[in-house]
């Protein structure tokens, strides 16, 4: 893995789209979640408009942007929503895409994850915060792992939980994430692997990031790049990763 700072044009000459994910990314890490009873807070985070401007100035550019990210599509549609004739939106871990208004759904695990569902519910433990609201994934947030959560779900062989060292995201195994979403996005824009450049900062990042032509982390402890930028420095890894591009060009 090389610093960002080596990266060169001619790294970039095939990339058509760039890939964000977003949490740790784009905005920093953590989710402020509190569950009371049928009474869901949720705190949106907004992305700063110096970040709005770079991609503009991206899609100006000639590149197409993707979002990939584990969130539900309407906290992705609120947190983007300057920006949306601009992006593609991959939520729930690869699970479906909305572009333009328009839904290509990718997986349909209603059958996988319908009777675990009552069975998480009842877990009662103090270190849950609670239930992310989802459509295709099941997001447990937890101030440190459960691992009567674990049991549950390994009970069930079709699907496998990820922790990302702030909630469990219950998945079907092999099936659903954020590799699966981008290979169909591929389909849909008609490009190939090497036209995509991926930046991620979690564990669940590296599927995504193998399966793209120019991969980048921006956390070197839980994902590997060809270039690397740090998860905590002046800039948000974004951030740093558009001034270089755009400089580029
Ligand atoms: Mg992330």
């Amino acid at each position: 893995m090389r610093p960002l700072e080596q990266m060169s044009k001619k790294n970039l000459v095939k990339i058509k789209m760039i890939v964000f994910d977003v949490d740790g990314v784009i905005v920093p890490r953590g989710t402020k979640i509190k569950q009371i009873g049928n009474t869901t807070t949720l705190n949106t985070k907004i992305i700063a408009d110096k970040q709005i401007e770079q991609i503009k100035k991206l899609y100006k550019k000639g590149f197409l942007i993707n979002i990939n990210s584990g969130r539900g599509l309407y906290m992705l549609q609120e947190m983007f929503r300057a920006i949306l004739p601009f992006v593609s939106l991959t939520y729930e871990n690869g699970s479906a895409t909305w572009y333009k208004g328009k839904i290509y759904q990718h997986i349909n695990s209603f059958e996988e994850t319908k009777d675990i569902f009552p069975k998480l519910k009842k877990v009662k433990n103090k270190n849950i915060k609670g239930f992310e609201p989802k459509e295709f994934i099941i997001t447990i947030h937890c101030e440190k792992e459960v691992k009567e959560i674990e049991k549950i779900v390994n009970k069930e062989k079709n699907l496998c939980t990820v922790w990302n060292g702030e909630a469990y995201d219950i998945l079907i195994k092999g099936k659903q994430n954020k590799a699966i979403g981008l290979r169909q996005i591929i389909k849909i824009f008609k490009l190939k692997k090497e036209n995509i450049l991926a930046i991620g900062d979690n564990f669940n990042d590296q599927e995504l990031l193998n399966e793209s032509g120019l991969p980048i982390t921006a956390d070197k402890n839980r994902a590997k790049g060809k270039f690397y930028v740090p998860l905590e420095g002046k800039f948000l890894p974004a951030d740093v990763l558009m001034q270089k591009i755009l400089s580029l060009y």
